[in-house]
């Protein structure tokens, strides 16, 4: 079996998150669930009890799932730096890349700024800038179609060359969907003015997004290919939600990667790195096809890896029967609490380790190699796809 335990690990799609803003039961934040769930169905899933394994394994300590999340509640009040240090050495977690979209005002009620996590984490951190923020205050503000444009791209300008963002980032997934057409200026600008004008007769930014209407699509599509374009322009990858996600807000049915035909087929934006986050999950196979076939067309594992337990291992054998080992990278999708970012990475070496080493057995394809994929998922292609420099094997 292939030992992983000392690979350094590139979280290449997590978020920033705080301590004390941890407030409810630990067994919730193990749920992608909007509405209340009862605990019976959040502590009987395979995800809680291997939490709950893992963790009586990190922290030294015997008991049942209440006990051991009680002692875990100590630690991490007594001592959030030194609880986490733990986790993420456990793993060794080199870099993470965070989604600056979320916690944000917009979602959450506040932020959490990038060198406020960097001293809390101490691990390698760049930010990875939401394009959709940008859109729902343009839009609550009732600013014009023109001062929307222009402050999307100056922002994206600035996050780039000013504050180090490495990537943007779209959830048009959770809001109109993935079949993102090209649309014209024109259309764009009219369909944006309808949704201006409902803000101004009073409804919420969020509202007339998620109303999924006709002109919410033609407006959010221009602002996916504008920032599409700029990714091309600045030559840094874009990611975008595919798959599961946060019910009931997200429409699986929408999130489909394969929905994604005409934008990344798109003759102007052959030149932008789209990143398919979460590995469309479950359409891994539809990702893996996507990802052999379009030589700009990347999949990242994260969400799937922290919230599918066992899945994790088919999962990247199903990715692997078409996508290119160079083009496959792992992240988390951690939030809320340490234990996501841990957890997922536990799960992905093991799962790479037994996937990988079923190769090696069955298949006769080398050891060695077995061992360059896995560096390749977990670290080098996330360091050479967003040029990150200076980490780990350069391969
Ligand atoms: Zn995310």
């Amino acid at each position: 079996m292939l030992d992983l335990s000392d690979e350094p690990v590139v979280d290449a799609h997590c978020h920033a998150f705080l301590p004390l803003k941890e407030t409810e039961a630990f067994e919730r934040y193990l749920s992608l669930s909007m509405v209340e769930v009862p605990k019976a169905d959040m502590v009987n899933t395979v995800l809680y009890r291997r939490v709950i394994r893992e963790l009586s394994r990190v922290l030294g300590i015997a008991g049942k799932g209440d006990d051991i999340v009680a002692a875990r509640n100590e630690a991490y009040r007594r001592d959030p730096e030194g609880y986490i240090r733990r986790l993420f050495e456990d793993v060794n977690l080199d870099t993470l890349l965070i989604d600056t979209g979320y916690p944000s005002e917009y979602f959450t009620g506040y932020s959490v700024r990038v060198e406020d996590f960097k001293k809390l984490v101490r691990n390698r951190i760049h930010p990875i800038f939401r394009i959709d923020n940008t859109v729902f205050r343009c839009l609550s503000e009732a600013k014009s179609f023109e001062e929307a444009s222009e402050a999307l791209a100056r922002e994206i300008d600035n996050a780039v060359e000013k504050e180090g963002a490495v990537g943007l980032k779209t959830i048009v997934a959770y809001l109109t969907g993935l079949e993102i057409r090209r649309v014209s200026d024109r259309d764009a600008g009219d369909a944006y003015n309808l949704l201006v004008s409902k803000v101004k007769g009073g409804a919420s930014a969020g509202d007339v997004v998620t109303e999924r209407t006709r002109e919410a699509k033609t407006a959010l599509d221009w602002f996916v290919f504008l920032s599409a374009k700029k990714c091309a322009e600045l030559e840094v990858p874009l990611q975008i939600h595919t798959g599961i996600g946060d019910a009931p807000l997200l429409n699986l049915r929408l999130a489909e990667p394969t929905l994604l035909y005409h934008l990344i087929g798109d003759e102007e934006l052959k030149r932008c790195k789209f990143v398919l986050v979460h590995a469309g999950y479950p359409f891994a196979e539809e990702v893996g096809f996507l990802v052999n076939t379009y030589p700009n067309v990347y999949v990242d594992l994260s969400e799937m890896t922290a919230f599918t337990s066992i899945g994790v291992k088919d999962k990247i054998l199903r990715l692997l029967e078409m996508a290119p080992t160079n083009k496959i990278m792992y992240g988390s999708d951690g939030y809320n609490i340490p234990e996501l970012f841990w957890i997922a990475a536990v799960e992905t070496k093991k799962a790479l380790s037994e996937g990988l080493s079923t190769l090696v057995e069955s298949y006769s394809i080398d050891q060695e190699w077995a061992r360059q994929v896995a560096q390749q998922v977990l670290h080098d292609n996330a360091v050479r796809i967003y040029r990150l420099g200076g980490t780990g094997h350069g391969r």
